[in-house]
């Protein structure tokens, strides 16, 4: 079942800019969802056409099996968490989440109940009485949480809620917001423009790039087939090969430039001989080694001679990038030793950059 459907969503500001370009979508029930991408490609234009504070030019948009275009937004089975967390500032943690209830003239003791669940699930027990001034980030984004779920809407929309947030509470919020996805079982429909974010814990990820949807998949997917260079740039850090086919194996493609399988190409790319081409190559899939590797029977790799550019350490992990001939090739390397002879590698080394043709 979908919780959520766009079907040739589109959205044009002031008859001429086109901010969302025939968008479709189906988003499952109770999953989490990411809408990823850069600044200005039209992911919080989504979000406001599904809460309803704005209206599709053309194009339909159905909440759980029933079209919502000019249904009002407090009709709408949604809420919304911004990214500047909205509270009221006068009201007290208990009456921010409290507020849309009081509203709907809701019971005393029903109120009570609904708010401390909410406390209890937000883990905001011991800040009932304070004040928005008197709350951290963290605290405040996790009232936002609360208030918007304490409605019990089948749609959680967030957008961009942990973008005011230091790096190291941000990894905090979202393994919390993955429980308090988990808890309440409800579709979270997540924004943000941080492919780390998104890719940590979505179920599915929309990537999006000037108003249109570039590709849909689950993380592993849109991380390890790329459906162009667009996906394969935004979506972590990857290495550019492009070359002509020179040769069509069963499996392997011979480019001027290597061999590659079919997994290094773009996802549903066609192949014939002649044609110019570009693969992308994650950094982590590419070897360093002092010593040439020695090729197994029957297992194709790759290799390249050159000599270390640059090394970046980060702690986990080193950065090489490796000059060969005019061309830089970025490598990571795990500070893990598998042997006892493994020999350091430095600036300037002369060094083989390796990968396999068919593998990770
Ligand atoms: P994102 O959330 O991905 O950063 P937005 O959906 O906010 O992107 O905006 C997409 C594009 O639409 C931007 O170029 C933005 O300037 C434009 N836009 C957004 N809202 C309006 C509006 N009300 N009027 C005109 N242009 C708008
Ligand atoms: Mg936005």
């Amino acid at each position: 079942d979908y919780s959520v459907v766009l079907t040739n969503v589109t959205k044009i500001f002031d008859n001429e800019f086109t901010a969302v370009d025939n968008v479709s979508l189906k988003i499952e029930q109770g999953e989490f969802f990411s809408l990823l991408g850069p600044s200005g490609c039209g992911k919080t234009t989504i979000l406001r056409m599904i809460a309803g504070f704005e209206d599709p030019t053309s194009g339909s948009i159905m909440l759980n099996g029933k079209n919502i275009i000019g249904t009002p937004p407090n009709e709408r089975e949604v809420n919304t968490v911004f990214q500047n967390y909205a509270l009221f500032p006068h009201l007290n943690v208990f009456e921010n989440i409290a507020f849309s209830l009081r509203l709907r003239k809701e019971k005393e003791e029903e109120i009570r109940q609904k708010v401390m669940n909410m406390i209890d699930l937000t883990r905001l027990n011991g800040h009932v009485e304070k004040m928005p001034s008197q709350l951290s980030g963290g605290q405040k984004q996790r009232v936002a949480i609360a208030r918007a779920l304490v409605g019990k809407p089948t749609v959680l929309l967030l957008d961009e809620p942990l973008a005011a947030l230091d790096a190291k509470l941000r990894q905090h919020m979202l393994v919390e917001l993955d429980t308090i996805h988990d808890e309440v079982g409800i579709t979270f429909i997540y924004v943000t423009h941080d492919q780390s974010e998104a890719m940590s814990i979505s179920d599915h990820v929309a990537v999006m790039n000037e108003g249109e949807i570039i590709q849909y998949g689950t993380p592993f997917e849109v991380y390890e087939s790329p459906v162009n260079a667009f996906v394969a740039n935004f979506i972590g850090e990857t290495n550019f090969f492009t070359g002509t086919v020179e040769k069509v194996e069963e499996e392997y493609f011979m480019l001027d430039t290597g061999r590659f399988g079919k997994i290094w190409f773009y996802k549903d790319m066609e192949v014939k001989i002649g044609q110019v081409i570009q693969v992308s190559l994650r950094p982590e899939k590419v070897k360093v080694t002092k010593e040439k590797p020695i090729t197994p029977q029957g297992i194709k790799i790759n290799i390249l001679e050159g000599t270390v550019d640059e090394t970046i350490y980060l702690g986990s992990q080193t950065k090489y990038t490796i000059a060969v001939g005019n061309h830089y090739l970025q490598a990571f390397k795990q500070h893990v030793r598998y042997l006892l002879d493994e020999v350091i590698i430095t600036w300037k080394d002369r060094v083989y950059v390796w990968w396999f043709a068919d593998d990770s």
